[in-house]
């Protein structure tokens, strides 16, 4: 249907009228973002000087030191009490493996050859952890769902037992896609949270079933964590529960343990993808130990904030990280630095150029904005995760989470990527600014990897905090979805967490970048004048957190 001029100018003059009595502009602000603006924080960021940015190294003090620098001149407000700063005490874990795990059945006994056959690490800090003889439990996919109805721990108790579970959730694969998300992998499906669900059980220990397919990825990705050091949050002074031992069997190992634990692997593995699976004690046990070394250090969240004038106790925080890998293995070139431009230098540049625009608005942010440049997200989200269990701002009073990791950096797009598809009420703000200004919003091309769970806005969701994460379109807006597909695969190939991610002004083109910033902006600067709360969507894993802790 046409209308014609006169009814749309009508309907035209009606929205700009219902907008502007919550005191929503959607131009003011906007020209201050500038390709020379956000290039200025990115040259400089992603400069060798900055050594790759790793928490604990030179690299860290420089980037503290501009981005406190940078926000000083803004005007922006220390966000913690008079600091720009919030400490994040990390544990730094070498876990050395036994070479072998002995495995015990009435059916007999044999050895797993540790790399080969499985890899365990551990979170505990204690010198030596170890299973001995420890009884192994089949638990399905080790999830407990209450949306989707589904508890694999139902009536069952492992303490003291290994919980042996499947990789991803069970709608991954069925064909069905209400069960589950269907092939789109939920929290559950994530191994982060099978060992959190495992710990929260009070399991001695879990191993994952690897699998190439619902896994998304090879063993030998799994297979690089063998003996090696990580990174966690130094939690002694609340002490949690952690299993002995987390880690994965290759596929193969698995099969063995079912075989000699006398049970059919095809039948098992397809009841315990239906609703109602009890878990399966198998008769086996396993042996098998660790050594640990365990070192202590900080590292640092940057935080500023601009104090709302309407309900300045209530917060929209904006979120970034500032880390990359530092110093590593030389590329082909010869190159060690990690420089990080566009993960997350860009990003980094990004938060800072929103904070300029706001605090350039002529119509002040009703609640307050929170600019939090995490660090260690490289190392699975930790500073975001040290500042949601340690929230300045009490999460209940947090109305949203906007996170950016990496920028667009090949010029305008017509649609601007929603991961997370589905999630909550923010991509609606989202999509509604889009279509304002003639783009349009798609769901992430590769649903299966669970890209909602990989980045630092994953923490505020966690904590219940309704979380929008967006990605760079793939619709060129001179050349087609075809080459905006391209330059994607072209990114992941040649300069994903490699020492060519290096910003060049022959290869990058900022324009892009600008437009999505505005859009991010725009979400945050209307909820920042609204006084409604945007949620999660129905059937959103994160809906009951949120519920549950605006009740408290
Ligand atoms: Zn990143």
């Amino acid at each position: 249907m046409k209308a014609t001029p006169f009814v749309f100018l009508i309907l035209l003059v009606a929205a700009s009228c219902s907008v502007k009595e919550q005191g929503y502009n959607r131009e003011d602000g906007l020209s201050v973002f500038s390709v020379q603006g956000i290039e200025t924080h990115l040259k400089t960021l992603a400069s060798d000087a900055y050594m790759g940015r790793m928490p604990f190294t030179e690299g860290e003090k420089k980037t503290l030191a501009y981005l406190e620098a940078q926000l000083k001149q803004l005007g922006i407000e220390p966000g913690n009490g008079t600091s720009y700063l919030q400490e994040v005490p990390l544990v730094n874990i070498t876990a050395t493996a036994a070479q072998t795990m002995a495995v015990k059945s009435k059916k007999g006994s044999f050895t797993l050859e540790g790399l080969k056959d499985y890899v365990i690490w551990t979170e505990r800090t204690d010198e030596k952890t170890e299973l001995n003889d420890t009884e192994l439990v089949f638990a399905g996919f080790g999830i407990v769902a209450p949306e989707y109805n589904w508890n694999d721990y139902e009536g069952l108790d492992v303490k003291d037992k290994i919980v042996l579970v499947l990789v991803n959730d069970p709608g991954f694969g069925s064909g069905d896609s209400t069960l589950f998300k269907g092939n789109t992998m939920t929290y559950y499906g994530r191994w982060t949270y099978k060992f959190e669900e495992a710990a929260r059980q009070g399991a001695k220990g879990v191993l994952i079933i690897h699998d190439d397919v619902p896994a998304g990825y090879g063993f030998w990705v799994v297979q690089n964590n063998w003996n090696t050091s990580r990174l966690y949050l130094d939690r002694r002074a609340d002490n949690p529960y952690f299993c002995a031992t987390v880690g994965w069997v290759s596929n193969p190992a698995a099969k063995k343990l079912f075989e000699t634990a006398g049970l059919d692997w095809a039948a098992t593995v397809s009841a315990a993808r239906k609703p109602g699976f009890k878990a399966i004690p198998m008769n086996v046990t396993l042996s098998a130990s660790l050594t640990v070394k365990a070192s202590y250090d900080k590292s640092y969240n940057v935080v500023g904030k601009i104090t709302g004038i309407k309900q300045p106790d209530e917060y929209i925080i904006y979120s970034t990280h500032w880390d990359h890998l530092g110093i590593g293995k030389p590329d082909e070139k010869g190159d060690t630095i990690y420089n990080g431009a566009l993960d997350n230098a860009s990003g980094t540049a990004g938060i800072l150029e929103l904070a300029k625009a706001f605090k350039a608005l002529k119509t002040k942010p009703g609640r307050t904005i929170i600019f939090l440049i995490v660090t260690a997200e490289e190392q699975s989200l930790l500073g975001s995760a040290h500042y949601a269990e340690n929230p300045i701002y009490p999460i209940e009073k947090t109305v949203a989470n906007i996170n950016i990791d990496g920028l667009n950096p090949y010029g305008r797009m017509n649609d601007i990527v929603v991961i997370g598809i589905g999630q909550s009420d923010l991509e609606d703000y989202l999509d509604e600014e889009a279509k304002a200004v003639g783009r349009y919003t798609s769901p992430e091309p590769n649903p299966v990897a669970g890209y909602y769970f990989r980045s630092d806005h994953f923490s505020f969701a966690k904590a219940g905090i309704p979380a929008l994460y967006t990605g760079t379109g793939i619709d060129h807006f001179e050349k087609g979805k075809e080459y905006g597909k391209q330059l994607q695969d072209e990114y992941v190939a040649k300069y994903y967490h490699k020492p060519s991610d290096e910003y060049d002004t022959t290869r990058w083109n900022l324009e892009g970048a600008v437009e999505d910033l505005k859009l991010l902006f725009n979400v945050g600067k209307r909820l920042s004048v609204e006084t409604t709360w945007p949620q999660w969507k129905t059937g959103s894993e994160f809906k009951t957190i949120r519920s549950q802790n605006m009740k408290q």
